[in-house]
């Protein structure tokens, strides 16, 4: 057992798996123009684990041997807070962008072994000792590991064995002694490209006509009729200049559409097949942890927004202007409430099944909830105060050419900046909140990690309702 280093899991992803770029098959992804992108920027999360620097925050050591924290099985709130630092940390050196292949993954883990032992209890199967083997595989071997859970879904009013086309959600067409055959697809697969394994879970509550989609597996990512589609967007600034795009020249999370084309599971790698009745709470473990993910690694993201609006607002010369001032208070009052939020979800985590600390429900949805809805307000701030060059500028070329770089350096300058910082600035920001992947990050805050609408609903279902009516009652005179 041993952490793998960055050579070893770039190495570990030339494995023959199927994977489409724009209607081609792409053999080695760690070659391939796009793609690799994202290898390389996932390969941050084995990187910081030998460095000095990040190592205590990144490997833990106990009776299982030396590995890494995302494995941790949070016990306590201290644990859930120390996983939030290392996501946030890593985010980080992703340079606002998530690196997301262990940490989906192990959320996807602890809910499996919270529920799988209850699946057991009610059933009479056998899941419980399989996750716990499945687990202890991926952390021994430091695997990188992807979760699809959102089903392509057709109709969204209609249930999945009522859809036009019953391959709309992931389900069982065969069983066997040797284990089941899936088919179906889901959407919208992050890290799949670029993982060693895929999990896959429920994507909501089923009935008993759905039981053939009550299914949860994990297999590696060169099983056969496994295809993994990968997605076109965003796919022009990783091959670009970091002069241009310093952000998505270098970082990169690639989604794909994966489908499922009669997939041979064995039963060691099935965690849940037709038990309709724990297909919702398995997928709420999951999305219990997750969430928790997402508001922690929202955290370098909403950061940059305010340095940003600050750095600019200062080099534009306008920091004491009354507006800006306005603009710059919402900004900071976003990102803390946020930061606020999220290590109070930790703080208020519980122990839960199998004696795994999840977070507090109400805090995490109610952070997440947050973030999304202003996401795009605290984007116009940095818009406004950045200024229209954010989409007029330079390219590349123009800083490199002496016919145009001296008039680009004369007339960029601002307060106390000369043209080449500001425009360095100025060409950062653009790549946040003004480009392909400022657009990518718009559409992520709405909808990964699940929608608004998601995200209201958890914490309508999650605040106790009592302590409130029970003091206006009193002070009303009720009682
Ligand atoms: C960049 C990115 C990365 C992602 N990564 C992953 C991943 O790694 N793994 C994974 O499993 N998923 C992933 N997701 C999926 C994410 O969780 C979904 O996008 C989210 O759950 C919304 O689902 P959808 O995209 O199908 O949109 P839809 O469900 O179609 O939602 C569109 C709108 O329809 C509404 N709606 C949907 N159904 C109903 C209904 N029955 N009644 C009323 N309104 C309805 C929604 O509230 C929303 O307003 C990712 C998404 C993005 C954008």
């Amino acid at each position: 057992m041993a952490l793998k280093t960055a050579d070893e899991y770039l190495e570990s992803l030339r494995d023959g798996r199927t994977v489409y770029f724009r209607g081609r098959q792409v053999h080695d992804v760690t070659q391939h123009p796009v793609i690799g992108v994202a290898a390389r920027h996932a390969a941050i999360d084995y990187r910081m684990a030998h460095d000095p620097a990040h190592r205590e925050l990144c490997v833990v050591e106990d009776e299982a041997g030396e590995y890494s924290r995302y494995y941790q099985i949070p016990r306590t709130p201290d644990d859930l807070l120390q996983r939030s630092r290392l996501i946030e940390a890593a985010t980080t050196e992703g340079a606002t962008l998530v690196v997301l292949i262990k940490e989906i993954g192990t959320d996807a883990l602890c809910g499996l072994l919270r529920v799988s032992s209850a699946v057991d209890a009610q059933h009479g199967t056998e899941y419980a000792p399989r996750v716990q083997a499945y687990y202890e595989h991926c952390r021994d071997n430091d695997l990188a590991v992807a979760v699809a859970q959102t089903d392509v879904k057709g109709d969204r009013a209609l249930k999945p064995s009522a859809q036009v086309d019953p391959d709309m959600y992931v389900r069982i067409v065969d069983r066997n002694r040797d284990g089941i055959v899936v088919r179906g697809a889901k959407a919208h697969t992050s890290v799949s490209t670029n993982a060693n394994e895929l999990i896959v879970l429920p994507t909501r509550a089923l009935g008993e006509a759905d039981r053939d989609y009550a299914v949860s597996f994990a297999i590696p990512m060169n099983t056969p009729g496994l295809l993994l589609l990968a997605s076109a967007f965003d796919s022009h600034g990783p091959q670009s200049s970091p002069v241009e795009l310093p952000i998505s020249a270098e970082h990169k999370m690639m989604e794909t559409t994966t489908v499922f084309d009669n997939v041979f599971v064995p039963w060691e790698r099935v965690f849940l097949a037709g038990e309709h009745d724990f297909a919702g709470p398995l997928a709420l473990a999951f999305v219990e942890h997750h969430r928790f993910t997402a508001i922690s690694y929202k955290l370098p993201l909403v950061d940059a927004l305010v340095g940003s609006a600050l750095l600019m607002a200062e080099m534009n010369g306008i920091s004491k202007a009354g507006h800006v001032r306005e603009k710059v208070v919402q900004l900071i009052s976003y990102a803390e409430t946020l930061r606020g939020l999220t290590h109070y979800a930790a703080l208020m985590g519980k122990p839960r099944e199998a004696g795994i600390a999840a977070p507090d429900p109400l805090y995490v949805n109610m952070a997440k909830y947050h973030f999304a809805h202003h996401y795009h307000d605290a984007v116009r701030n940095v818009q406004d105060i950045a200024g229209g060059a954010l989409v007029t500028g330079p390219g590349a070329e123009d800083l490199e050419s002496e016919a145009t770089a001296p008039f680009y350096r004369k007339y960029y300058a601002g307060h106390g900046v000369g043209g080449e910082d500001r425009l360095k600035a100025l060409t950062f920001v653009k790549n946040l909140v003004a480009s392909e992947y400022g657009a990518y990050q718009e559409v992520l805050a709405v909808h990964a990690e699940g929608s608004l609408e998601a995200e209201k609903q958890m914490v309508a279902r999650s605040y106790d309702r009592r302590a409130a009516v029970a003091l206006v009652r009193r002070l009303a005179g009720l009682d």
